[in-house]
Order: structure tokens, then sequence, then C-alpha cells
């Protein structure tokens, strides 16, 4: 599952978080916030980040939805070819490696200009490098934040594979 990065890292998600201030957009002055969001799942290494773009104004009227979903992996294609595991179509990489908008996520009619605004933001090495070191510190914190859980997962691992072997 994708999760913000600021969950984790309240104080560099504030402070490392792109947005844009463009004069007008659609008629009116916003500010439009690039949330980064990474995968928690332990076993996983996708090495790619889910971007939500929210406008400030939205926010404080009190919508949490975001005006587009955006996909970028940064690997080559190769990568995302081998971590599928299963043959990928033009539009699967599109998604995964992108940068593209998240496919089966409701979109809206800001999600092909805050592509645009994505591609030009991504042209800067400066976002891309920031964007592997976040993956790289918010992957290090996966499994970390809860033991508790994970001890009880590990539990119920044991207790299934108990269960197996029992039926054989
Ligand atoms: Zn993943």
């Amino acid at each position: 599952m994708f999760e913000a990065f600021h969950t984790r890292f309240p104080d560099v998600g504030v402070t490392e978080t792109r947005t844009i201030t463009p004069e007008l957009v659609a008629g009116q002055g916003d500010t439009y916030i690039f949330l980064e969001l990474y995968c928690n799942d332990e076993r996983c290494d996708c090495r790619r980040v889910i971007v939500h773009v929210c406008s400030l104004g939205q926010a404080e009227e009190g919508s949490s939805r975001p005006l587009a979903s955006l996909s970028f992996g940064w690997e080559p294609e190769q990568f995302y070819r081998d971590w599928a595991g299963f043959p990928l179509d033009a539009d699967d990489l599109a998604e995964l490696k992108g940068p593209g908008l998240q496919r089966l996520v409701p979109q809206t009619a800001l999600a092909d200009l805050m592509l645009e605004w994505f591609r030009d933001l991504l042209a800067d090495p400066d976002y891309v490098a920031r964007i592997k070191r976040h993956y790289q510190a918010f992957r290090a914190s996966v499994g970390k934040r809860d033991p508790e859980a994970r001890a009880q997962r590990r539990a119920e691992l044991a207790a299934k594979r108990r269960e197996r072997r029992r039926r054989r």
C-alpha cells in the first residue's frame, strides 16, 4: 500500500514537498502541493513514487480529494518488467515507470495539466534525487515503526505453517 511520506517524516515532509503557485489556473490563484506517497509493503521494492496533487485552496475548504494521482518510477524499463513478473503492455509501463496518470483511480479535469507540471518538476535532477532519497528513507522505516504488529504477523505466519504441516 502507498502511504504519504509526511506521515513518517513530518518535518522533512513539510520542508521538502514541492509546490507550484502559478499566476492563474482556471481563473483562480492557488498553490498546488505535490505530495509524495511510497510503498509500505515490507517485501516489495517497487522503486516508484505516487504523487497526489492537492490544491491549497481546496484543502482549506476541507476537500482531501487529489486533483491528480501521478506515478513515476526512476529505474530503467527493464526493472519494472522484472519486478512485475508478467508481460507488461505499453499502458502498464506508462503507469509503472511513467511519469503518468494512475489508472483505476479518480482523476479530475486538471489531471493532465498536473501531469505536465510534474514532468516539468522531474526535469530538475535535484527533484528526482530528492524523490529517490525520500524513497530510501521511507523504505528504511518500513517494518520498524510497529514492532508489535510485526511480532503478531510473524506469529500468524508460524501458526499457518503449523496448520499446513498438520494437514499433510
Ligand atoms: Zn511496492
